[in-house]
Order: C-alpha cells, then structure tokens, then sequence
C-alpha cells in the first residue's frame, strides 16, 4: 500500500465503531429502524420515552449514557426525539441482512456466456473464499470476481444468485458513468488501462472512489454498450441489455458484434462497434468514457 492510498484512521473512528460494541445500543438503532418500518415513514423520530420503552435495558440513567454514545454518527437528536442517521440506518441494515456473513455454501455451476480471453464457451460460477467468481475452466482466466454477501444468496435459486450477480453489475456502470461510488456514493476518478493477452489488446475503464477507495473495473466495450444509443439499438434489435449479464456480453465481443478499433494511444480513443443484420453504431470512446456517438447505419 503507498502513502497515496493509506487509509488513516482518527480517534473518532475508533471511539465510533466501538461505542457500536454493545447489545443496548444496537437495540436503540433496531428499535429506531423497526418503527420507521411499522409506521412507513422514512426519518421517523421517536421521542426518549418512546426510545426507552422500546429497550431492554435497567434504568434512565444507563439507557441515557448508551443513546449518548450513538448521537452524532449513528443516532440523529431532531425537535420530534431521535431517528437515525445514515450511519445508523447502514449498521441496522447490515445487521438485518447479516450484510458482514458472506454466503458460506454454492456449487459450481457452469453458466452461459463466452470467455473473452480464449473464446471458449467454458465459464463456471463458484465461491472462492467468500468471493462470487466467474472463471475459465479452460484457460483458466477469472473474469468476474466481487464480494458475495450472505443476503444474496438467500431465498434465491443458484440460477437467480448468477443473474442477482449481472443486475449488480450492471448497477455499478450506470452509476460508474454518473462518477458515483457504487459503495459509499463519493466521486470516483475514471482512467483507461490496458492489458495485452496473446496477440490481442483489451482496454478497460478503471474507476477509483476518492472516499471508500472502491475499484471498479470495466471493459471499454461495456463503458460503451450503456450510451442510451446502443441500449435502443439493442432493444430496435431485440436485446434488454439489462437482462443480458457481463459474461454474456463477452459473446458480443468474441463474435464481433461490438468491434473496437483503436486509433489513439494517447490520448486514448477507440471506435466501438455495434453491428446487428445491416445496421451499425459507432461509438466513441475516450479516456474516462463515452465521448461521443455517430449516426447509426441501418437500412430497417
Ligand atoms: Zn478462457
Ligand atoms: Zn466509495
């Protein structure tokens, strides 16, 4: 890790996490969130009796140093009592969805899609080490690899935690080109990087949030196939892009449906090409994205 990117860590930090280490405390945040559920009402504030009635805990005095410990990042002091912050709201929402467990059982399951490295048809879909992991069985190459949260797996088919995996990332791109943090919503800095495979050339966006310090990486083809252009084009051609996961789109790669022709290094600029029957849609594609969009050529 360079200094760059060294994460440093305040008291306050330290005081913040700790004050969430206690069992009365993590039932004022659940009670809060519970009767914001009950009544429907986001940012609901109960007052201190209310608060106090809803825990279990021996007196005033002891129930009021525990609150204490949670207004500021967790527990929001408003003229209606208390609700919660958006600290406090993302703690009980881990807490509910066990969001810290990562899914603990998946069998490999062979999936749809291309490997866009060696063009075989060969992907598998497996849990390594907590991980969710799309890899090439016969070149062995990972294409996909992200956290797995517990609460994805739940109350889904292995079919239905494959596809929750696509939508997912297909949430990031669309925030990725507002330059939104999928994790924490900061700015994120978009670069081009490119990697040499064989005899062939593969570039990718690579998105860093200043905040949470998240990667996101994703091919330029991607960057390009979510300008609303092509994603009509695809549909007039009868595609949902949003229904079609990466590992699927990598088909569109190795079958030459998008094409990307480089023709600056640096900067850097590439003409990704979407052809379906007659027609086609060139895009541009710059550095940090999509710069600009030609006219499609279809005859239909
Ligand atoms: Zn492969
Ligand atoms: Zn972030």
């Amino acid at each position: 890790m360079t200094t760059d990117h060294s994460t440093r860590i305040d008291e306050e930090v330290v005081d913040a996490v700790a004050s969430l280490g206690n069992r009365q405390r993590l039932e004022i945040l659940v009670a809060l969130a519970d009767r914001e559920r009950e009544l429907g009402v986001d940012g609901h504030s109960m007052t201190f009796t209310d608060l106090y009635d809803a825990v279990d805990v021996d007196s005033t005095s002891q129930f009021s140093y525990h609150l204490d410990r949670l207004v500021g990042e967790f527990v929001a002091e408003t003229a209606g009592g208390y609700r919660l912050t958006y600290g406090g709201d993302s703690i009980v929402r881990a807490i509910r969805s066990d969001l810290y467990e990562s899914a603990t059982s998946f069998e490999d399951r062979p999936i749809d899609g291309t490997c866009v490295f060696c063009e075989e048809d060969a992907l598998v879909a497996r849990l390594v080490d907590g991980r969710f992991v799309v890899r090439c069985d016969s070149c062995a190459s990972t294409l996909v690899t992200d956290f797995f949260p517990r609460s994805q797996s739940a109350h889904r088919s292995p079919s239905e935690i494959v596809a929750s995996f696509g939508y997912r990332i297909w949430s990031t791109v669309v925030l990725i080109q507002g330059d939104v943090c999928p994790e924490c919503y900061g700015l994120v800095d978009t670069r081009i990087d490119g990697t040499e495979r064989g005899d062939r050339s593969f570039y990718v966006h690579v998105s860093t949030c200043r905040e949470c310090g998240l990667v996101i990486t994703l091919p330029i083809e991607v960057t390009a196939a979510f300008h609303p252009s092509v994603v009509g084009f695809l549909w007039e051609h009868g595609i949902s892009l949003f229904s079609v996961p990466l590992w699927e789109f990598f088909e569109f790669v190795t079958t030459e449906t998008v094409r990307t022709a480089v023709t600056s290094t640096d900067p850097f600029a590439a003409t990704v090409e979407i052809a379906f029957g007659d027609g086609t849609l060139p895009i541009e594609v710059g550095e940090c994205g999509v710069v600009d969009v030609g006219d499609s050529a279809d005859p239909a």
